[in-house]
């Protein structure tokens, strides 16, 4: 049993509190197994709820029910599937502020960041409504004489998704979207820290048409994600979280013969030059730092300035925290602040250990967001917005990622430096120039080794119909999510070569080996 994990006996205060359950066939189930984990409203500190954690009874039922799921889903017409695609973006597009309250319920994001997620998310559903045109085959007519030959792409059957805790609505609907347009059925295991986004997808599939089994939430822990990894039924993984276990996911998944997709870890670094409009870089680095609370995948966590632009830079970026507003992400009398808390007091006070590391690295903390509280919110999970300079790069403050509000300057002599810093980290996920020279630019986008790039852009995550993942330990396995990526993922192609005997023409008996003619 983890520390987390309780089971329904030994909840003592909480007992009166509702447990978040699965969606299985249809419906909510809920859980038998008596292991339940503590859901928490980030902004208040206080147990909102527990959510189930599978066991083996209840993942073999939300298998067997995926598998029949698939069985019906991958015989409809694409004119049905399109049908309930169109109305789930209906349905999403008209409803979509209850999703959004549910987010920051559980995660502590503001509302207004919880909405944004919703539509990049909502993006991927749009783009999956055209999916006749992204996964029809090819056809050669006359290939050989009197011989024709095409593909199919077909879904492969019952596909996981498992997701992290920050993106509790758009990381699932990188996939499941694409995924349910080409036929196949989804089980999702969500972050057991923010599951309820999950159900309400569910319901709302239900409510668009969706037959039952097709879309499976499986709450849980380790458990449920083993059982997705090695379960024959189960032919693709999809995960996005931390990078140890996005590589165990990628290892056990793949020992299992399943095609996976596992995107991992970041650490972020935005290259100001010189030339760089510094108001404009100020207030990115604002946003791309501290939005979300730090807690994004695609947050800036490192400013590299090229010399001699540090201190003035510093200065405006701390004139912006001091007019940054923290508190409920809910807002308090119908005004929202900029930033909310972090998921967990655990994860806060992680956090607020890579702050003490840098300063006993020597790293200079000209912001200090540890001990930061908020009034009315005395037992939130709060961090303020912290700005660390002259972060060295030996420390594990700058070689590991914090995941929270935490911006850190290092300083570079040159453009080359900068390159080469960014090219010597474990992860590659995002990256960003400020700069007014597009030739600097442009060698920055030839040169650097990482999967998605901003020039003059901090959060450079692609739109829908290009596809998202980042390089090294950032992504294990060769296929990005969504975008055409996606569509490769979530089918299996079929080469058919065809020949109908033309009467007039028959070949008769040649036993050689078929030779194009
Ligand atoms: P996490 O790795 O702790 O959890 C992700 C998922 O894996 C959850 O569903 C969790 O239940 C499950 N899990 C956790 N431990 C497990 C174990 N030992 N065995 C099997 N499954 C396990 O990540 P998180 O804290 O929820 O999310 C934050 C991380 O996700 C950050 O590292 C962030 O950079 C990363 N992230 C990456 C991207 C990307 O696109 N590359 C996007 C969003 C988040």
């Amino acid at each position: 049993m983890s520390t987390t994990e309780t089971t329904i006996a030994d909840r003592g205060v909480d007992a009166g509190l509702p447990v978040i359950g699965h969606w299985i066939d249809g419906a909510v189930r809920p859980s038998t197994s008596g292991r339940t984990a503590p859901v928490y409203n980030p902004a208040t500190g206080a147990v909102s709820a527990h959510v189930a954690l599978a066991d083996e009874a209840e993942i073999e039922e939300a298998l067997a029910s995926a598998q029949r799921g698939f069985e019906t889903w991958s015989r409809y017409s694409i004119a049905k599937r399109q049908t309930v695609l169109f109305a789930f973006r209906e349905l999403l597009n008209a409803r979509k502020g209850e999703l959004a309250a549910i987010i920051t319920a559980e995660h502590g994001k503001v509302l207004s960041d919880a909405m944004g997620e919703i539509l990049r998310g909502q993006e991927v559903v749009e783009l999956a409504t055209g999916f006749p045109h992204l996964i029809k085959g090819a056809y050669s007519e006359n290939a050989s004489t009197g011989i024709d030959v095409y593909s199919l792409k077909q879904p492969l059957g019952v596909t996981g998704v498992i997701s992290p805790f920050n993106f509790p609505a758009m990381v699932p609907m990188w996939f499941f979207p694409i995924a349910i347009a080409a036929g196949n059925s989804v089980v999702l295991k969500p972050s057991e820290k923010d599951p309820s986004a999950a159900l309400w997808l569910a319901e709302l599939w239900k409510e668009a048409g969706l037959p039952d089994g097709v879309f499976t939430v499986l709450q849980g822990d380790k458990l449920a994600v083993d059982g997705l990894l090695t379960d024959d039924r189960v032919q693709s993984i999809s995960f996005v979280g931390s990078t140890p276990i996005a590589q165990y996911i990628y290892e056990t998944a793949s020992k299992h013969g399943k095609r996976v997709q596992a995107l991992g870890g970041a650490k972020n670094h935005m290259l100001v030059l010189p030339d760089a409009d510094l108001d404009l870089v100020a207030d990115q680095a604002i946003n791309a730092g501290y939005g979300a609370a730090g807690e994004r995948c695609m947050a800036i966590s490192v400013v590299l300035a090229v010399e001699p632009v540090a201190d003035e830079l510093i200065e405006r970026i701390k004139e912006r925290i001091a007019r940054l507003r923290v508190g409920d992400g809910a807002g308090v009398d119908g005004v929202e602040p900029d930033m909310g808390p972090l998921i967990t007091r655990e994860h806060r006070d992680k956090v607020a250990g890579y702050v003490d590391i840098a300063e006993a690295d020597g790293a200079t903390v000209v912001v200090d967001g540890r001990g930061f509280a908020v009034d009315g919110r005395e037992d939130g999970f709060f961090f303020g917005p912290t700005l660390l300079d002259n972060v060295p790069i030996s420390s594990r403050a700058y070689q590991e990622e914090i995941f929270g509000p935490v911006l850190s300057v290092v300083r570079v002599k040159t453009f080359a430096e900068g390159v080469d810093l960014i090219n010597s980290g474990a992860f590659g996920n995002g990256t960003a120039i400020f700069t007014n020279d597009g030739g600097a630019a442009r060698r920055f986008q030839n040169e650097i080794q990482v999967g998605m790039i901003g020039i003059n852009v901090p959060i450079p995550v692609p739109v829908a119909y290009h596809s998202f993942g980042g390089w090294k330990k950032s992504l294990f396995g060769d296929a990005k999510a969504y975008g055409v990526h996606g569509f490769d993922f979530f089918t299996r192609e079929k080469a058919v070569t065809s020949r109908w005997l033309d009467p007039a023409t028959h070949g008769g008996i040649n036993l050689g080996f078929p030779q194009n003619d």
